[in-house]
């Protein structure tokens, strides 16, 4: 009785993962989710908003006072300049809009080039849209972007690519050079781009995240999606964001209106008050979370993992290759019951994880302190046992 398309995708792996976690005491590096509380002033402006009676629907491609908020937002910050009605769309997560700009762009049988390891949406929102996803591997430990490795991809029928930075999961941003790369490959295939910019705000070290939109030539053929999930600890509103061109914007807004007619009113009242946190707000959270990061870094490296520093987003990549085990899931099954850790095993981001790649495990530090020492000291007996 199911369509082909819906046969065709499967659940993602954090939900396979959380149900092996589930009614277990186990510390829970899995979701990127943090369990520290969101800000009392949104949060205040949330039940204000609901007691205030804004219960009814908003417009459509999300209030006008938002979009505005965020155009202005993202002028301060980035000095990007967008038209706030035409260019924006506000979103249920930035989940919705990227299923959106998928929808707004690609046709059946048109290829869009995925960047392994890929963001667990990617794929399933592709095949939804009737295209097919082809897969560009970024080789470990690096997992930089190269140029030959694009060429080798594209074909006459590629429409898109998509890239993530701060990346989930390798913590990478993509330096500027990198980001020419892209820019150019997309020119030359008149390609368009849809850049997953969720973890913007987390990026640590004085590391600077560059813009692809920035580039000449970029910004008719750009989709930005973001949110507001990472950027104010609150992944259970749903509310992202799409910034485009003005002709693919209104493609995204047909979209939009059919898959949702909109998105929580009162969290978007509350979201005009996130967009107008000032310069300090984004420096005190990365300040936070670069602190959380050094924590597990240091416990996972004594541990006996392998690990690169993130320059972003919420996520250490750890190679466990030396404990012995085959496989990622094993060895994630085995953390959860015998050590009492969930992490997510590295595979659930690939069609076909490369037999030759290490063993990855990647484990979330948008976390309490405690929570993570918690987990570090379990982790502990893994290397008691294993050596
Ligand atoms: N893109 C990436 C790379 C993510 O990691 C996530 C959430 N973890 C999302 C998109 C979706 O975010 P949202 O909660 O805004 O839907
Ligand atoms: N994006 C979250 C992560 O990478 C997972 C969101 C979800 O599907 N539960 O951990």
């Amino acid at each position: 009785m199911l369509s082909q398309r819906i046969q065709n995708i499967d659940f993602p792996v954090f939900g396979r993962i959380a149900a092996l976690a589930r009614n277990k005491d186990v510390i829970r590096l899995d979701a990127g989710e943090p369990d520290f509380p969101a800000p009392a002033l949104i949060k205040d402006a949330a039940v204000a908003a609901i007691a205030a009676d804004y219960n009814q629907y908003a417009p459509v491609p999300g209030l006008e006072e938002l979009r505005r908020g965020i155009a202005a937002k993202i002028q301060e910050r980035e000095g990007m300049v967008f038209e706030p009605l035409s260019q924006i769309t506000v979103c249920c997560g930035a989940t919705e809009g990227l299923a959106a700009a998928f929808l707004a762009i690609v046709n059946p049988g048109d290829e869009v080039i995925l960047l392994e390891p890929a963001y667990t949406v990617y794929t399933p929102d592709v095949l939804l849209c009737g295209g097919s996803p082809v897969y560009v591997k970024l080789s470990p430990p690096e997992f930089r972007i190269e140029r030959h490795k694009l060429e080798a991809a594209v074909s006459p029928r590629t429409k898109a690519i998509i890239i993530n930075s701060p990346h989930n999961p390798t913590g990478r941003i993509y330096s500027q050079e990198e980001l020419s790369v892209i820019a150019e490959f997309c020119l030359r295939h008149n390609l368009i781009a849809i850049t997953d910019e969720v973890y913007e705000e987390l990026t640590y070290d004085g590391v600077k995240m560059e813009r692809l939109w920035k580039i000449p030539g970029m910004e008719e053929r750009t989709i930005i999606v973001s949110g507001f999930s990472k950027t104010f600890s609150v992944t259970g509103w749903r509310l992202g964001y799409v910034v485009a061109p003005v002709l693919l914007s209104r493609g995204v807004q047909l979209a939009h209106n059919y898959l949702t007619v909109g998105t929580a009113a009162p969290l978007q009242r509350a979201a005009v008050t996130a967009s107008q946190m000032p310069a300090d707000y984004y420096r005190t959270l990365a300040a936070l979370l670069q602190q959380r990061r050094d924590i597990l870094l240091d416990g996972l490296r004594k541990v006996g993992f392998e690990c690169r520093c993130p320059q972003g987003g919420y996520f250490i990549l750890a190679d466990c290759s030396r404990f012995g085990w085959q496989d990622d899931w094993s060895l994630a099954q085995y953390l959860i019951e015998e050590i009492g850790v969930a992490a997510i095993p590295l595979s659930g981001f690939y069609k076909k994880y490369p037999a030759d790649n290490p063993v990855f495990l990647r484990f979330a530090f948008c976390k309490r302190e405690e929570t993570i020492r918690t987990a570090v000291e379990r982790l502990q007996r893994l290397k008691l046992k294993v050596k």
